[in-house]
């Protein structure tokens, strides 16, 4: 364990303005989250998770995701998508013209099952559906898997199941998988092995990895994952995030500090420092969850 050998560069997936926001109890203005999604593409995020086009019945602060995507500066060279819980979901983000949306479905058939009313088998068949409309359309799919390195409920997963769904989902057409730790299970040993089994047996999709905050493990979960051959990472300004319906569920690693950690080593992002601390500082005071968790 001598040689590692780093990349120059790795992407940064900016998952806040969506992941981190989502669970926020108390609605957030339209023109704060507009504000965060375009503090994030001027700090240089090029990948830019802005929304999710899901019931407001479900999740009732993203009531506004229309409204959030028709009024963002679209900054020429960044993607801005959005998740999609279901084809729903899907035939929105045609009406609102855009180029990439993101799927989610867990490993985890409790957690799946309360996540998305559906079993593990019922939404890859619907994630094969929503692949085959977007590809007529000319819609890119990014897809997550929850539960990758445990589920709440059901405890630690078997890696199988992880491997079997991103095997289908890249058979689907999804062009990245990202293997999500809900509720911050992982640990370095997990996020460097069960990447690296995957990547190994992926062919074209490239995958990425999401990992929640257990008291700064995630940071040692990202390094353990860029140590396997990872070089896409999901983050959110600020830490922002848990789970509704995962009890307990920290928010989503803190991409300034990831920036910070990837600088220090090196590693380009192509985002800037000093302004993503500012959209830190900017996320954190947009939440209250935030403020309950310390
Ligand atoms: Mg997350």
């Amino acid at each position: 364990m001598d040689n590692f050998s780093y990349p120059k560069s790795v992407e940064i997936f900016e998952v806040g303005p969506r992941d981190g926001l989502q669970p926020e109890p108390e609605f957030i203005d339209t023109e704060k989250k507009i504000k965060l999604v375009n503090m994030l593409s001027d700090a240089g995020c090029k990948k830019i998770e802005v929304t999710s086009f899901v019931h407001p019945k479900w999740v009732p602060q993203m009531a506004d995701a229309k409204e959030v995507f028709a009024n963002i500066d679209k900054k020429p060279g960044v993607v801005y998508n959005a998740l999609i819980p279901n084809m729903k979901g899907l035939e929105i983000a045609i009406e609102c013209g855009l180029d990439e949306v993101v799927t989610i479905m867990s490993t985890s058939e409790s957690h799946n099952k309360e996540n998305l009313n559906r079993t593990v088998s019922e939404s890859l068949k619907e994630i094969e559906e929503i692949n085959k409309v977007a590809k007529e359309k000319g819609i890119k799919i990014r897809s997550y898997i929850a539960t990758v390195f445990g589920c709440p409920i059901e405890g630690y997963q078997d890696p199988k199941k992880a491997l079997d769904i991103a095997l289908a989902l890249e058979s689907f057409g999804s062009y990245e998988i990202s293997l999500g730790d809900t509720t911050g299970m992982a640990n370095p040993v997990s996020a460097y092995k069960i990447p690296k089994m995957i990547l190994s047996k992926l062919t074209k999709a490239s995958l990425a990895v999401h990992y929640h905050k257990y008291f700064g493990l995630e940071h040692a979960n990202n390094l353990a994952s860029l140590q396997a051959g990872i070089t896409v990472f999901d983050s959110a300004a600020g830490g922002l995030g848990g789970c509704p319906y995962a009890p307990g569920a920290k928010g989503n690693c803190a991409t300034e500090i990831m920036v910070e950690m990837f600088h220090r080593m090196g590693i380009e992002t192509g985002i800037d420092l000093d302004k993503i601390y500012k959209v830190g500082e900017y996320a954190k005071s947009l939440s209250t969850l935030l403020n309950k968790e310390n």
